[in-house]
């Protein structure tokens, strides 16, 4: 069976698991839900509480009675004492309760005798009751018939309201309580659990993410929302025991839940409304610390200012309905990414509408419909936010990916392309180095000048591709090594002088006598910096002069703070322009500009070696006065000795600068010369002609091979990258021939592969050095007396 008939049995394999898990689920559902629908009730205590539905009275201030039956809402002022009476049934087993549902205080009065008194004074200290519990008066199977009297003589509330009265013993009234509320509160503990892990578990991803998920404010609300049902549930006094803090409890998370649905849904809409959210919040809080203190403070209790709390309710989630219809009106495709959220909170708000309408508009308080419509509302809202976020993160991911691998494509193109490009300038700048050397012509000596300076820019501008690619993909690495200070401000200015003679700009430099001697930090990173900055203020100064000031300051006793500024007289930048500054490729005033060479890499790198090694750079300029590139860079002391006049530092290689080649002969000399392009091999030949080294060729690794079997070199020149055996693969099987008579000569690898690092890891499968291409005429020389048999060496001077 092929690979793809595997994929497609898997295939199936995965998509039948799906199906029968989808069957399995849906079954398990509808038993549920038809189990809970058909099967009969389980009604052991029904026959020991019965609701008590018979006419009360009244007795008004003024004698006369007023004849009523709960749910009742008597039409009397806050804080008047109400008197009610009715006839208790006859047959009164021992051991029943009669009770009543209210938060108020009460006495209770069995023909004219003193029963029972409910004192609320408990919940006085947390500023007063303000939710109804099932308050039991004790009666006894002799007062049936009787008439029980009871007068509500709390100052802080409507004693007015009555809800219902039920008769039972212990047992009848938990039941009829538990079968009344126990759905709502049951489905609001599974909502609440369910709210607490999604807060949980995006709370996690949010940390991990170092950014606040949109959901982890619908999942703080929907446990918010449940936990309000759960205290509203007057199961609450049943299973926690604790009455009147339940309803405090209600009524705080009543003034604050719409908050965290404010902060989700600015994030879903993209922070499009922040402002206009950010005030609701305020006013919010604002809202709950002054109905708070009115109500701890027993001015206005949470329970008179019930109306109130449910209006700011209704206006805030008015205010977050509008900004969702008009978000869809004015941002419909944005809206449309959204769409499970917009589903779940306009379900929400029909269901809480509807709560709100069943348990303010009629008297005839269900709280059985009203619970579980909210509930409902909640469990659809998080159900459909996590479908959202889901999708959010999974979009996010995709597109991560996907901007990943460009990324990595384009820095791998990027620096193969440079690569690719190494190897023929190579050929070309070696061949015209030749020229240069052997041309008697003067013509054609001009001529291979102008190639050498071309074939140099095009070198740096493959360099800089290669630098930039490597910043890209994080592969930069910031090498510290001592350094003298002294010699890379020499050797910067030197090089920038030349330019500066070529364009007749007069070029000043200023180097601070007390700067220290030697440094720890990455001099060729630094020197770069240097050069990038000076090259462009000469290049953009037509006419005039191009400062240099070098100073340090301490930073503490083992750093110092290097500083240096670049002004100049040239053309200055708009302000407009100065952020495009240090964008990638960004070349600024193209047309103006398109005569002067470069890529728009060069401060763009500048500006991330500067940042890789803890440093700054800053840019002031005036159009068509000047400009100045300050930049400061953190580096460790090494020698704090001051270092004086930076001229009279300059480091071996500068002063032999002006000696390009022929350095050395060794006629005695045996090499080989390992690259699979004929043209570099000619190179090198060349350029070792006068030398006078005996030069062997070899086109393949397998060719090598052969010659060190019968010949000794006294060193070997190898390519890295060649096809069929690359000069790795070569060097292994040549360290590994019993036959090899070169076995102890010294290899040096020949790379296009300039990354940093590349000495180790040519040092590390066994070479001995490496030489990067295109090959520097000097470098190659110096390379070989390092290598060579120093009695066969004679330097010529
Ligand atoms: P380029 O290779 O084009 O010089 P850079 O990244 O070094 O790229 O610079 C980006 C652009 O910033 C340049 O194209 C030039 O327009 C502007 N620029 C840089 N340095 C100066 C300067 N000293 N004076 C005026 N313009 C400058």
């Amino acid at each position: 069976m092929n690979t793809k008939e595997n994929k497609k049995i898997l295939n199936i394999i995965n998509m039948m698991s799906k199906v029968t898990l989808l069957i399995v689920a849906v079954i398990i559902i509808a038993i549920y839900i038809s189990g809970l629908i058909c099967l009969p009730k389980f009604e052991y205590f029904d026959s020991e509480v019965q609701n008590f539905t018979e006419e009360w009275t009244y007795e008004k201030p003024d004698g006369s009675g007023e004849a009523f039956t709960m749910p009742v809402s008597l039409n009397t002022p806050i804080g008047e004492a109400v008197t009610i009476h009715t006839t208790l049934p006859y047959d009164i087993a021992s051991g029943e309760y009669f009770c009543i549902l209210t938060g108020h205080k009460f006495d209770a009065f069995v023909d004219g005798e003193p029963r029972f008194s409910f004192d609320n004074a408990a919940a006085y200290r947390w500023g007063g009751s303000v939710k109804a519990m099932y308050v039991p008066i004790p009666i006894l199977p002799e007062d049936g018939g009787k008439t029980i009297t009871l007068l509500f003589n709390g100052t802080d509330a409507n004693n007015g309201t009555f809800r219902e009265v039920v008769i039972g013993d212990k047992r009848g009234i938990h039941q009829y309580v538990a079968s009344k509320y126990g759905i709502d509160m049951y489905l609001a503990f599974i909502l609440a659990i369910f709210a607490f892990i999604t807060l949980c578990v995006f709370t996690i991803l949010s940390i991990i993410k170092k950014e606040t998920l949109p959901l982890v404010h619908l999942a703080s609300g929907v446990l918010v929302c449940s936990l309000w049902v759960i205290n509203d549930s007057n199961l609450f006094q049943f299973v926690i025991g604790k009455p009147f803090i339940d309803g405090i409890m209600g009524y705080m998370m009543t003034l604050v839940v719409t908050v965290p649905f404010c902060l989700y849904m600015n994030r879903i809409q993209g922070e499009r409304y922040a402002f206009l959210y950010a005030l609701v919040e305020a006013f919010l809080g604002i809202n709950f610390i002054v109905v708070s203190i009115l109500h701890f403070s027993h001015i206005v209790s949470y329970e008179r200012s019930l109306l109130y709390i449910d209006m700011v309710l209704l206006v805030v989630v008015s205010i977050i309905f509008a900004f969702g219809v008009y978000d869809v009106i004015e941002n419909r495709e944005k809206v449309k990414e959204s769409a499970f959220v917009y589903l779940g909170m306009g379900m929400l708000i029909i269901f809480a509408v509807a709560e709100i309408a069943i348990i303010n508009i009629s008297v005839v308080r269900n709280d059985q419909v009203g619970g579980i419509l909210i509930i409902v509302g909640l469990y659809i809202l998080l159900f459909c936010a996590i479908m959202d976020q889901i999708t959010r993160l999974r979009t996010f991911q995709l597109q991560s990916q996907a901007a990943l691998a460009a990324t990595k494509a384009k820095s791998d193109f990027l620096a193969n392309m440079s690569h690719e490009i190494r190897t023929p300038i190579n050929a070309i700048m070696g061949m015209n180095e030749i020229i240069l050397r052997e041309s008697k012509d003067e013509n054609i000596t001009n001529y291979a000048k102008d190639i050498y300076s071309a074939s140099s820019n095009l070198l740096n501008i493959v360099n800089d591709i290669l630098d930039f690619s490597k910043i890209e993909s994080g592969k930069m690495e910031i090498i510290d090594e001592k350094y003298n200070l002294g010699e890379v401000i020499s050797y910067v200015t030197s090089m920038i002088k030349v330019k500066a003679d070529e364009k007749k700009l007069k070029f000043n430099v200023t180097a601070s006598e007390k700067l220290p001697t030697a440094l720890l930090g990455d001099s060729k990173r630094i020197t770069e910096v240097f050069i990038n900055i000076l090259n462009n203020a000469v290049k953009y100064t037509p006419e005039g002069e191009v400062s240099l000031v070098i100073s340090s300051s301490e930073i503490d006793s083992e750093k110092v703070m290097l500083e240096f500024y670049v002004k100049d007289t040239g053309i200055g930048i708009k302000p407009e322009d100065r952020k495009k500054l240090f964008e990638d490729f960004e070349r600024i005033e193209y047309s103006r500009n398109k005569d002067i060479e470069g890529s728009g890499l060069g401060l763009a790198i500048t500006q991330k070696l500067i940042t890789l090694m803890g440093g700054t750079i800053d840019v002031e300029s005036e159009y068509g006065v000047g400009s100045k590139f300050s930049v400061a860079i953190p580096q460790t002391v090494i020698d704090g000795k001051p270092l004086g006049d930076y001229t009279k530092h300059k480091n071996s290689s500068q002063n032999e600068s002006d000696k390009k080649w022929g350095i050395f002969k060794a006629p005695e000399c045996h090499v080989l010369v390992v690259d699979d392009n004929r043209m570099n091999l000619m190179v090198i030949k060349r350029l070792l002609a006068a030398s006078e080294v005996q030069i062997t060729t070899a086109e393949r690794g397998s060719h090598m091979l052969e010659l060190i079997k019968t010949n000794v070199y006294d060193a070997i020149l190898l390519d890295h990258m060649m096809p069929d055996m690359d000069g790795i693969e070569t060097l292994r099987q040549a360290r590994q021939m019993p036959d090899n008579k070169s076995m102890t000569s010294p290899v040096i690898a020949l790379t296009a592969n300039a990354v940093v690092g590349a000495k180790e890891m040519y040092v590390e499968v066994g070479f001995d050095d490496y030489l990067s291409k295109p090959i520097n005429p000097l470098d190659l020389e110096n390379m070989l007396v390092k290598y060579l048999p120093e009695d066969k060496v004679i330097m010529t001077e």
